[in-house]
């Protein structure tokens, strides 16, 4: 996670394009009980620039698992992958809700690399979401 002084007015910025939830499991703030992360896309330790272009709200999670990484590989296929990009990308193109609306599924290279890439899945996501769905918090509609 990056140590790079954002400013409050850039991080208001980004907070609102991605809608207060993580641009990759899809958690809100709301539901975390603390602010979101900002995600550097392209990571700092790569030459990725503090700037709006190159940034979105992740959770902590995430942004953990994602570390450094930009690609890796599919899970099926043994490609080397691109990882998702919340900023570019449509979320409903790469991945979708189980029928329980717990697990995130993949629908593309794409989505199944960055699944696994950053635990979207992880057994501590899965017993929260299914807390969330019982409660009719989980799946987002949208
Ligand atoms: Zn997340």
């Amino acid at each position: 996670m990056s140590t790079t002084y954002i400013s409050t007015g850039l991080r208001k910025l980004v907070t609102e394009q991605a809608q207060h939830r993580c641009g990759y499991c899809l958690r809100t703030e709301e539901l975390l009980g603390m602010p979101l992360t900002l995600d550097h896309l392209m990571p700092e330790s790569a030459g990725g620039v503090t700037a709006e272009e190159n940034l979105w709200l992740a959770c902590p999670r995430c942004n953990q698992f994602k570390g450094s990484q930009t690609h890796a590989h599919d899970p099926k296929t043994g490609e080397w992958v691109a990882l998702f990009n919340p900023r570019l990308q449509k979320w409903t193109v790469h991945f979708e809700w189980s029928a329980d609306g717990i697990y995130i599924q993949g629908k593309t290279a794409c989505g199944r690399t960055t699944i696994l890439a950053l635990q979207m899945n992880n057994p501590e996501i899965v017993v929260t979401r299914r807390q969330w769905v019982s409660v009719g918090w989980w799946p987002p509609s949208d």
